[in-house]
């Protein structure tokens, strides 16, 4: 690696600062046992580091903001025995601050608008399997004033920023992920100019995210591994806007036993049946903590008393997807 390649590498290298993790859910229905998982986790490697916790609930889609839906998750967290230290923020409130990192980039020549429709998108390129996003083209790049003055009276654009060429050490992040290891990934190949603003004038979740973890001072991300394909554009997009990318920590998924991730359709794993059925939050802690070797099957303990358990080592031995029975 050369010098500018290595000065992407997030804060693996930098094991100083005080951790400090989120939980940042997504209030779109009833919390499933897949991110109860991902929260536990969260929670537990942040805990056992000594570190703190920031809730942050992330609604901006405006399909996500019903702040009842968000309370809802909290209380099935705080059932879950995992608390935190600040918070909880929401992003339906933080739109200035978005604005402004978005301004930033765009007065620093980094940004440009993109006309392309989501039909136009997905069929020039195919989308990436695991996180539903794809490798942007850059059709709009090279769009002159007059020919986006032209599209834009028709209709509103989306902010793309623009990745280092390919050939441009800047735009290959390395970083070591505690969970799934060595990662690589040269942006313009990965992803392309990826989007900050949608054309809906909705702020896009890879820009918030970024702005967040980096004003909110956290350190540590631990999440599914569903994410785990958008962990270098957030290293970088942090470097970009001068904040320390947080190190990574990604977290297998639940799937069902066809191999299917499981979703909201699941509703006999979400937390509001688990929480009548079950009624003991250990039997899904301990449930949950078993299938990364934190505990054994059919012990009962309460999310505290796996915090000096928990191991890095022991949950980056489980790499595969959880199935489900
Ligand atoms: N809000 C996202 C979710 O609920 C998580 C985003 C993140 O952890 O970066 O899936």
């Amino acid at each position: 690696m050369d010098a500018k390649t290595q000065s992407l590498a997030c804060a693996t290298d930098a094991p100083t600062r005080a951790v400090v993790g989120r939980f940042a859910p997504t209030p779109s229905g009833r919390m499933h046992l897949g991110n109860a998982f991902s929260c536990l986790m969260a929670w537990l490697a942040a805990r056992s580091a000594g570190g703190r916790m920031v809730m942050r609930v992330e609604d901006l889609d405006p399909r996500a903001q019903d702040r009842d839906v968000a309370r809802q998750l909290m209380d099935d967290l705080r059932w879950l025995g995992l608390d935190w230290d600040e918070g909880p923020y929401y992003q339906s409130d933080r739109g200035e601050l978005y604005e402004a990192a978005i301004r930033s980039l765009e007065d620093r020549g980094l940004t440009y608008p993109c006309f392309c429709t989501r039909a136009e998108l997905h069929a020039a390129t195919a989308p990436h399997a695991s996180d539903g996003t794809y490798l942007y083209q850059g059709t709009c790049r090279g769009l002159g004033p007059q020919e986006v003055a032209r599209r834009s009276a028709l209709r509103p654009p989306a902010t793309r920023i623009m990745v280092p060429e390919a050939d441009d050490p800047a735009g290959m992040v390395a970083f070591r992920d505690l969970g799934y290891g060595a990662q690589r990934e040269v942006l313009a190949q990965g992803c392309g100019d990826f989007l900050l603003r949608r054309s809906d004038g909705v702020v896009a979740y890879q820009l918030a995210v970024v702005v967040d973890d980096g004003e909110m001072g956290v350190t540590q991300v631990v999440r599914g591994r569903d994410l785990l394909g958008s962990a270098a554009r957030q290293a970088w997009l942090a470097r970009t806007l001068g904040y320390e990318p947080p190190e990574f920590g990604h977290v297998p998924l639940l799937v069902a036993p066809d191999g299917r991730r499981l979703s909201k359709r699941d509703r006999d794993l979400d937390l509001g049946v688990l929480r009548e059925q079950l009624g003991d939050a250990r039997r899904v802690v301990s449930m949950l903590a078993s299938h990364v070797g934190l505990c054994q099957q059919g012990e009962l303990l309460h999310a505290d008393q796996l915090v000096e358990r928990f191991s890095w080592d022991a949950v980056a031995a489980h790499r595969a997807d959880i199935v489900m029975g």
